[in-house]
């Protein structure tokens, strides 16, 4: 078990199917979420860097693909780069997989791509289950507004939740039920080094809120 920066290690059970995904099917959705990953890839907000984590890629992405109706929770299916992919500048359809349905409770995740899913994603899960509203979530890793979240009025996951872990999902959850989270759409995770999360109805709401954090946390030194 790596230690808690980390986003190498999977600690969830996956049930995995290795298969291309329709690339077509996916594009626009696709392309618009890679856009919103190379802004946060210039922010050095995701990324993979020898200096940081011990050298391991940090931060992914997810955004819900339909059907966007009356969908149960644990099956609002949606695509999250895949695990070990955040130091690859460009991705397409081939670091994407398709997380299917899941269960917070029994730790599970259902998916296919050619890629498996990333460690993290069921706290992107819990997030789509705390709302259909929400569409996007973004994982990224900021020390500024990790460091500065009580002081920027942002919510903090309690310590210790660690990542990728039902406990994580299950603080997300509370959270966004609480409020706090619903409003900022931006929380600290207090058991994951420099790890927030930022969700929105679409890339641009989830991303312009993570820029904006930023810009107030670096604006309180
Ligand atoms: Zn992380």
């Amino acid at each position: 078990m790596a230690h808690s920066p980390s986003e190498g290690v999977i600690r969830f059970e996956v049930a995995h199917r290795q298969m291309p995904l329709d690339a077509r099917m996916h594009d626009e959705t696709i392309r618009v979420l890679a856009a919103w990953r190379g802004i946060l890839a210039h922010l050095r907000l995701l990324g993979q860097d020898p200096a940081r984590y011990d050298g391991l890629g940090y931060g992914n992405v997810s955004a819900r693909i339909g059907p966007f109706g009356d969908i149960a929770r644990g099956k609002r299916r949606f695509l999250v780069t895949g695990t070990q992919t955040a130091g690859i500048a460009q991705v397409s359809a081939r670091e994407f997989c398709v997380v299917e349905d899941w269960d917070i409770t029994r730790n599970h995740v259902s998916s296919c791509g050619l890629v498996a899913p990333s460690s993290e994603s069921l706290t992107h899960a819990a997030l789509y289950d705390a709302s259909p509203a929400i569409r996007v979530v973004l994982h990224a890793h900021c020390p500024e507004v990790w460091r500065h979240a009580r002081a920027l009025g942002l919510p903090v996951t309690h310590a210790s939740a660690a990542n990728g872990t039902p406990a994580m999902a299950q603080e997300v959850q509370r959270m966004y039920r609480e409020g706090t989270f619903a409003s900022t759409r931006i929380a600290a995770m207090g058991g994951h080094e420099d790890g927030v999360l930022a969700f929105g109805a679409t890339a641009a709401e989830a991303g312009e809120t993570l820029v904006r954090q930023l810009a107030r946390a670096l604006a309180l030194r």
